[in-house]
């Protein structure tokens, strides 16, 4: 955290020094400002007909409410996963950069799009006990600095008044999910997190939250031990959908 907040004071210092200008292509903005217009326009909400269940978006011109292949052939534990945005181009680059590039003042750009997904139907009216980031393996977060779910999470708490809490840990460092296909992606994941010690998700409506949605194992997978300890729903937001 004293890292974090030294590389925040340095942003502030270089932002007084500098006018703001557009991560992507550098153009000139006005403070607090992340994208120009032009950038911003590129950018992919994601529309309907998507899955209810975990909002993979389809072609054409399906108008009733359906749940995609993916998750009818699966046990799925949250109740629904939204993400707002596809997570494409710059959507893309802004949460590689936010993550692995220690932009963490993009956190500020990525929680906005995390907010636009609170603003669905499934997730509008759930009246929210606690959000819950998931959680990174320790070693993985002591290499990235920070867990960016848990950064994102945080700005929502201070934005919903919904407090924030972190009611799982994760137990197993997995190899990156990203060659493995859905089936060895469960596999992976099975028993990789756990309730903290002395965390009570008991009677509760649990909002998860994670930067980017790629098949749902993970998401599926802390819900599925939130709803063990007792956790009335668990729905889940994300900023993007790989
Ligand atoms: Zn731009
Ligand atoms: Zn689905």
């Amino acid at each position: 955290m004293i890292a974090l907040h030294q590389s925040e004071l340095f942003q502030a210092a270089v932002s007084l020094l500098y006018p703001a200008t557009c991560t992507i292509c550098g153009k000139n903005l006005r403070p607090g400002d992340y994208l120009c217009n032009e950038c911003e326009e590129k950018i992919v909400r994601i529309t309907a007909p998507f899955c209810q269940t975990c909002s993979e978006p389809f072609e054409g011109s399906i108008t009733s409410a359906f749940t995609c292949a993916n998750c009818a052939h699966r046990k799925i534990y949250f109740d629904a996963a939204v993400a707002a945005y596809r997570g494409r181009g710059i959507v893309r680059e802004i949460i590689h950069e936010f993550k692995y590039g220690r932009q963490i003042h993009l956190r500020h750009l990525v929680s906005r799009w995390l907010q636009a997904a609170l603003n669905d139907e499934r997730l509008r009216d759930c009246h929210f006990n606690i959000i819950v980031p998931v959680p990174l393996h320790p070693a993985r977060q002591r290499e990235r600095g920070f867990n960016q779910a848990s950064l994102l999470a945080e700005l929502l708490s201070a934005h919903t008044s919904i407090p924030s809490k972190p009611m799982l840990e994760r137990v197993r460092y997995t190899t990156t999910q990203t060659a493995l296909d859905r089936s060895e992606r469960m596999e992976n994941l099975h028993n990789a997190f756990r309730l903290r010690k002395n965390a009570d998700v008991r009677g509760l409506r649990v909002l998860l939250i994670d930067d980017v949605l790629t098949t749902g194992s993970t998401l599926s997978e802390c819900a599925r031990v939130l709803k063990r300890a007792g956790a009335l729903s668990v729905h889940a937001a994300t900023a993007a959908r790989a």
